[in-house]
């Protein structure tokens, strides 16, 4: 009998701080659908902006995952090494014409606004030089559908995305896109801050033929200004309690938690979790009444 292909979902951090509680929901979630299903889980350090990394930080990302009894498949895959690999891939789109060079400065491409208007797509005018590499994204893109949030449109947010920057490293989008297809990823479950960038990501995989992942967006941690919360924003960072961790994480994707597990080890959480979802509960699931909400 043929073997039926098993699900392969990850998780990316960046090893800019240790995880704080909007990782941690994508941590949480990507491995409860991964595991529920029976599939592998792999980690990623994605760490292409390197000005953004800090020291010991993907040390402690580890440290966190595993006190969380979160436990991931094979070697975990590092990106500031693979710099040639992704220069294969953005070779192959510069020559195909499908990234072209961007001769904008910082303080030009602050003048267009929120979307790169692609005035650099027919060619660097005399006396320019290229400074970053594109991706000529088409101006409608396929439609694709979320697990959560059902079919999507995402056209480019801000225009065409940057492949290649300025300073020389290689932008998140590409790095991304092409692990996903080396990690073998069949899902991505993660931050709802990456839905906009979901369709580019997309168009991205069908030029460098490789398959497409099935998408699902979790919860945002916003502040009161329905600003995403980031460590710059005070986030709440983890203060080291795995069970407290998971009962948050766990409420915090809509699932109501008994009080007699409060303060069980992490595994026993973690078990609890996939047993509550092999008898069919969902692991995020959008009520009619956010999706109403959300309207407003
Ligand atoms: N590295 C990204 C982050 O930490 C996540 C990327 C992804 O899941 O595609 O926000």
């Amino acid at each position: 009998m043929p073997s039926t292909p098993t699900v392969t979902g990850r998780f990316a951090p960046s090893p800019s701080g240790p995880l704080h509680a909007g990782s941690l929901i994508a941590a949480v979630g990507s491995y409860l659908s991964a595991r529920s299903q029976g599939g592998r889980w792999r980690l990623r350090l994605e760490d292409v902006d390197e000005g953004r990394v800090r020291a010991g930080a993907a040390d402690v990302i580890l440290r966190q995952l595993e006190a969380m009894a979160l436990d991931w498949d094979g070697p975990v895959l590092t990106q500031s090494p693979r710099k040639a690999i992704y220069q294969e891939a953005l070779t192959a789109l510069q020559t195909r014409g499908i990234a072209y060079p961007c001769a904008c400065t910082r303080r030009e491409i602050r003048g267009f606004g929120e979307r790169y208007p692609g005035v650099c797509r027919q060619g660097l005018a005399s006396g320019r030089r290229a400074r970053s590499w594109r991706l000529w994204v088409p101006e409608t893109l396929p439609l694709w559908e979320d697990r959560f949030h059902g079919w999507q449109d995402t056209p480019a947010p801000q225009g065409d995305p940057i492949l290649l920057r300025a300073d020389g490293y290689f932008a998140y989008i590409l790095a991304c896109v092409v692990d996903d297809g080396e990690q073998g990823i069949s899902e991505v479950i993660r931050g709802g801050d990456l839905r906009a960038l979901t369709g580019t990501q997309r168009y991205l995989q069908s030029v460098l033929e490789l398959p497409y992942p099935q998408y699902g967006h979790l919860p945002l941690l916003c502040n009161a200004d329905g600003r995403k919360l980031s460590k710059s924003l005070g986030s709440p960072t983890w203060a080291g309690e795995p069970s407290q961790a998971w009962e948050e994480t766990l409420r915090l994707l809509g699932w109501m938690t008994p009080a007699g597990l409060h303060g069980v080890p992490a595994v026993e959480w973690r078990d609890w979790a996939l047993s509550r979802m092999a008898e069919g509960h969902p692991l995020y699931r959008i009520t009619p009444l956010a999706a109403a909400a959300k309207q407003r």
